[in-house]
């Protein structure tokens, strides 16, 4: 059978199937050692939807590539025939899912003293984690409803300040805006609970929320995370139904596509089945609308904007739209550079500095180019947290509490140098 009508038939099985089994399912860490390897990865995703978990960006740098069964012979003859280098990061994704499914069996969580920092949680232990955070430490924190996601949830924002915070300078953080990145939405859940549990006790950290007004969005794509939990761990896109989605069966949009800044430019698709689908006009979806609502609200005080996403190490600038570094790229340097440098002192975990264009692809519609460009907030951030292509998404347990510590480290040295 040729690799287009194994693809055909492989689509229609997977659009007819409730659950998304990955039985079988090869992950390999491909080594791209030329400009002609690189154009290989690219040739294998646009013709056979091979799935590439991060862009082949330069000769060097491992690119994550799953292989549905069928693909698998054919694919590896050819990285082979190409002399192209690989290694099995998972010989059977399925496997690897359901191992991490047993380690992060959900707890009978009730208080949040309970809660497991080095595990991912379902949506609902995150949610009562917030919940009761905000009620222990109600001087401080308030749990605000920003909006709603497509299938009606609160999208819910930790607003953390000492005293009247109306005229404080303000920071933003927004995580887990692609669904499959677990890391993201736990690093969030940490950040809340060690600057509540901290004020008071560390001078630090008492410091930030006496100077700043501290807003943290733990997931602001709860539809997303919940169908990765119990639908497809591989999941990306928000959850809604586009007006142009004809046949019924592609759902969602890169709410990281969908901000109103070059909608549906460079890096995005308009075709509703793929990962990077900007959506049917921009701010088409309920969860970019409440962000971007909180945005405008907040931007004449907001002093940095941190929109946190895994996996690849990176520490991120403007602009995502064009190659051309913005105009006050030094200091968003300057601030980065201390964001790096205050990760790595814990654990050594080193992060590549640089605009999103530049480090990792040019791609229109992103929160923080919205953000930097349109509202003017001139200091932001994207993150890529932990690894750098060995597990990917499937972060393993042992590496998540370790992962959110140097996480605050670098965003809580970064705001120091604002
Ligand atoms: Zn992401």
């Amino acid at each position: 059978m040729k690799l287009s009508t194994v693809l055909l038939l492989s689509c229609i099985f997977a659009v007819s199937t409730a659950y998304v089994d990955y039985s079988g399912h090869k992950v390999l860490t491909v080594t791209p050692k030329s400009e002609k390897h690189l154009e290989l990865l690219h040739e294998l995703r646009e013709k056979y939807s091979v799935d590439l978990w991060n862009e082949p960006r330069f000769v060097g740098a491992p690119v994550m590539t799953r292989l549905r069964p069928e693909l698998i012979k054919p694919v590896e003859h050819l990285l082979k025939e190409q002399g192209l280098q690989y290694e099995v990061a998972y010989s059977n994704l399925q496997s690897a899912i359901e191992a991490e499914r047993i380690q992060n069996a959900p707890t009978n969580f009730s208080r949040a003293e309970e809660y497991n920092f080095g595990k991912y949680h379902k949506y609902e232990v995150v949610v009562q984690l917030l919940k009761d955070l905000s009620e222990k430490y109600s001087t401080i924190a308030k749990l605000e409803v920003i909006g709603k996601s497509y299938e009606n949830r609160p999208l819910y924002n930790m607003k953390i300040s000492s005293g009247d915070s109306s005229a404080k300078p303000a920071i933003l953080m927004e995580c887990g805006i692609h669904a499959r990145e677990w890391s993201s939405v736990a690093a969030g859940a940490y950040m809340v609970n060690k600057i509540l549990t901290s004020y008071g006790s560390d001078s630090e950290i008492t410091a930030l929320v006496d100077k700043y007004e501290i807003n943290i969005i733990v997931e602001i794509n709860p539809d997303g995370y919940i169908f990765t939990w119990d639908q497809d761990r591989l999941w990306r896109k928000t959850r809604s139904r586009s007006s142009i989605d004809w046949l019924g069966v592609c759902r969602g949009a890169d709410a990281n596509r969908n901000f109103d800044i070059d909608h549906c430019g460079v890096g995005t698709s308009r075709k509703p089945c793929e990962e990077i689908y900007c959506g049917d006009k921009p701010f088409s979806e309920s969860e970019t609308r409440a962000l971007r609502d909180m945005m405008i609200a907040k931007k004449d005080r907001l002093k940095v904007y941190f929109s946190i996403h895994a996996y690849s190490q990176y520490w991120m600038t403007p602009y995502g739209i064009k190659k051309t570094l913005p105009s006050n790229y030094d200091e968003l340097i300057r601030v980065g550079k201390a964001g790096v440098d205050g990760l790595a002192k814990r654990y050594g975990t080193k992060f590549e500095l640089g605009s999103i264009a530049n480090i990792i692809y040019e791609a229109a519609g992103s929160s923080l180019d919205y953000i930097y460009e349109v509202l003017g907030v001139k200091m932001g951030f994207a993150l890529e947290l932990r690894d750098n292509g060995r597990f990917g998404f499937i972060l393993p347990d042992k590496f998540i509490l370790p992962m959110c510590e140097e996480t605050w480290d670098g965003i809580k040295a970064a705001i120091e140098a604002l």
